[in-house]
């Protein structure tokens, strides 16, 4: 594609602002960026002419609907589409839609989870214009992103928490830039760039599969002869088909203004790597949501299937999303860059200080915002990162600190210790060699990779709890440094005290090893390896109290967001113990024994004809055969059973319930069927293999 087709196609189906200074009267325009600068509500004069410039516009562009664009707890995307037709007396309709239907929908929502935060009478929650983000035109449609709240103003989405915490994370950094004599700053706002990790397979193949379609992933499967351990994917040439596709969907994401960058093949084999340039939270949040929503989507249109699930496949890497965090002004200054001036580098060390605080107090936050069922494949499991949460800072940075700690010389030649504020600290280098790929949260020259997500979540729930802990950190150090008398020794003092008490949380070895659990152990770091663990530590007084005091969450809204994971994570794993029962039962069993059959009967024809006929193979196979299918039955048998048994007298018991019970028997279940696919003949298997699957597409 040619350059001036990309700049042309970018962007072109978003209401963005410079459309809106093109199309809008300077009064309306004006409005509009005080609002989203300052806070200041729109009129309803204002919503009317921007209602009716983005319902012309769109209807330019072949729109004929528009649609109130939110993100229930679901964690995708919800629509309700109404036509641009009102009836403006019986014998005409009029394409009209007002300022009213811009700033206030009411979707008929009662069935979105809520964790009974809505009574029944009040079921319909109503949905409002967030006028930081753009309207935007999908499938002939306009439209609105919107916040999804009660009657009653609680939250019931995902934009609305991470909207009150960035507010809440500038009031509190911008105190803190006072402090250092930055008068102009007048926002701080998080800037996130999510890294996308995804599967793609062929549709066919896919469609063969039970669990695929019901489940997201392989629920039986054994190891195919070539995994990932030539590592030959990994940044490998990309295959046509998949070049195409990859094309396709930049072209897709590059018209709704998602700026799409580096794409590659991952470690595992049909593994890929989707990353945008990165924007603030509440954007870069809705992008990642429409790019999962378009990447499925297109890879539809090439007959194959994207998945997006943490875990598809067992024994190959999974899934996930890195979520590139940092802190910027609305003068464009990075607040987690070293600068090179003796106040830069004390303000980087400052919200360095304030984060290693964060990350160490609010580690099983940090767990929590990252537990579903997919990541428990994950976290915990054999691959990286661990579900252990440290700090990687990389050797320059480390030594920095120790010096702090330790009132030791950074530089040997220099016999002085650094004073912070007052010295200007050496350049430190971007660590650009040690990518230390093991760590959960990793500082990468100027932003902190939070790697711990799943590949299908929504980025909302993790950059809610880290503008949450900033906003509580930086609050905090606000409030001892504006009661200083000395600014510099008070800064000193309190960056030294916060990377003493906090030394534990960094950690620059391998994540991956088993001698780092027992060292995290003896640091007293939390090691949460499932979200039944992860998820009994998310209503501890302190979370509730950090929300509450900084406006993200009233007590009765985390509640209800507790719930509703409880319950989504004994209902996903319910599903696929139901899928495994049924796979078993109506397909693999009636194969394994038609084989079985077969082979029984050829024994028995062979027999017929030389009675002393060695036939020792196939009767140590049908031995096999039985053995395995007899304790595969069992554990069907124990599944059933355990799925029919009460679960427990509330959410924790459910939840621990599905995880070690019901869990643990898939996990036999599923041994024993791998162990039978290995045994059986090819065209008996009802179910393509895992080299099916994972070369299925060439
Ligand atoms: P790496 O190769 O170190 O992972 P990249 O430059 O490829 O780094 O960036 C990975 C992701 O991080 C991209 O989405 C990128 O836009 C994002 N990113 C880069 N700088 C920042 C920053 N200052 N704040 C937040 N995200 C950033
Ligand atoms: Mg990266």
């Amino acid at each position: 594609m040619g350059k001036e087709k990309v700049t042309e196609l970018f962007g072109s189906m978003v209401f963005n602002e410079s459309v809106m200074k093109q199309r809008l009267s300077t009064t309306c325009y004006q409005a509009w960026k005080k609002c989203v600068d300052e806070g200041t509500p729109l009129s309803l004069e204002t919503a009317h002419e921007m209602a009716a410039e983005m319902k012309n516009w769109a209807m330019d562009r072949g729109a004929t609907h528009f649609t109130h664009w939110f993100q229930p707890m679901t964690g995708v995307t919800a629509e309700k589409h109404d036509s641009f037709i009102t009836p403006e007396n019986p014998s005409q309709v009029l394409m009209g839609f007002s300022g009213k239907e811009l700033v206030r929908g009411e979707p008929d929502a009662s069935s979105f989870p809520s964790g009974g935060l809505r009574a029944t009478f009040e079921a319909r929650g109503y949905t409002a214009w967030d006028p930081t983000s753009f309207a935007f035109i999908k499938d002939g449609s306009l439209c609105i992103p919107t916040i999804f709240c009660s009657y009653s103003g609680q939250a019931l989405d995902k934009k609305t928490p991470l909207l009150r915490s960035q507010e809440e994370l500038s009031r509190q950094a911008v105190r803190v830039l006072r402090l250092f004599g930055d008068t102009d700053v007048k926002k701080v706002i998080s800037q996130v760039g999510p890294e996308q990790e995804y599967f793609l397979i062929d549709k066919d193949v896919y469609n063969q599969r039970e669990d695929l379609i019901l489940t997201g992933r392989t629920l039986f499967g054994a190891k195919p002869p070539k995994g990932q351990e030539l590592e030959d994917h990994y940044f490998g040439t990309i295959k046509p088909r998949v070049a195409a596709y990859m094309r396709e969907l930049d072209e897709e994401l590059w018209k709704l203004g998602i700026l799409a960058k580096t794409k590659h093949n991952e470690v595992a084999p049909a593994q890929h790597e989707l990353a945008p340039i990165y924007n603030d939270a509440n954007t870069a949040c809705d992008h990642n949501q429409l790019t999962m929503e378009i990447m499925k989507k297109v890879a539809g249109r090439h007959n194959m299937v994207c998945l997006l699930h943490e875990k598809p496949f067992a024994g190959v890497n999974g899934s996930g999303k890195h979520d590139n965090y940092s802190l910027s002004t609305d003068t464009g200054h990075n607040l987690f860059k070293p600068g090179s001036t003796p106040s830069q580098n004390a303000r980087f060390l400052l919200f360095l200080a304030a984060f290693i605080k964060g990350a160490d107090e609010y580690q099983d936050l940090l767990r929590c915002s990252v537990a579903n069922p997919g990541n428990d494949h994950r976290l915990g499991a054999q691959e990286a990162p661990p579900a252990i949460l440290s700090v990687f800072l990389g050797d320059e940075l480390t030594a920095v600190v120790d010096s702090i700690i330790h009132g030791t010389s950074y530089v040997e030649q220099d016999s002085k210790s650094l004073a912070i504020g007052v010295d200007a600290l050496p350049a430190i280098p971007q660590d650009t060699t040690d990518r230390n790929r093991t760590s959960p949260l990793a500082f990468t020259g100027n932003k902190f990779e939070f790697r711990m997500l799943g590949s299908s979540q929504s980025i909302s729930g993790p950059n809610t709890a880290l503008n949450t802990i900033m906003a509580e950190e930086l609050g905090q150090f606000a409030d001892i440094l504006e009661g200083a008398e000395d600014f510099n020794a008070a800064l000193h003092e309190l960056v030294k005290k916060t990377l003493t008490d906090h030394q534990r949380i960094i950690f620059n070895g391998n994540g991956y090893e088993d001698s780092w659990v027992e060292e995290a152990k003896r640091r007293g770091l939390s090691n949460l390896t499932c979200t039944a663990d992860a998820l009994e530590t998310y209503l501890q007084p302190k979370h509730i109290e950090l929300f509450r005091k900084h406006g993200v969450f009233t007590a009765e809204e985390l509640t209800a967001r507790n719930e509703i994971h409880l319950e989504n994570y004994c209902q996903v794993i319910g599903i696929e113990a139901r899928t495994m029962i049924d796979m078993v039962r109506r397909s693999i069993f009636p194969a394994v024994s038609r084989f079985s059959g077969a082979t029984a009967s050829g024994v028995a024809a062979k027999k017929a004809v030389l009675a002393d006929l060695d036939c020792s193979d196939e009767e140590n196979l049908l031995r096999k055969l039985s053995a395995l299918s007899a304790e595969m039955m069992r554990q069907t048998a124990l599944l059933e059973d355990a799925l029919s048994a009460p679960a427990g007298k509330d959410a924790y018991e459910a939840a621990h319930y599905y995880r070690y019970v019901v869990f643990e028997i898939m996990g036999r279940l599923r041994s024993a069927v791998d162990e039978l696919e290995t045994i059986t003949a090819r065209e008996d298997w009802p179910y393509p293999s895992y080299t099916d699957l994972l070369f299925s597409v060439k």
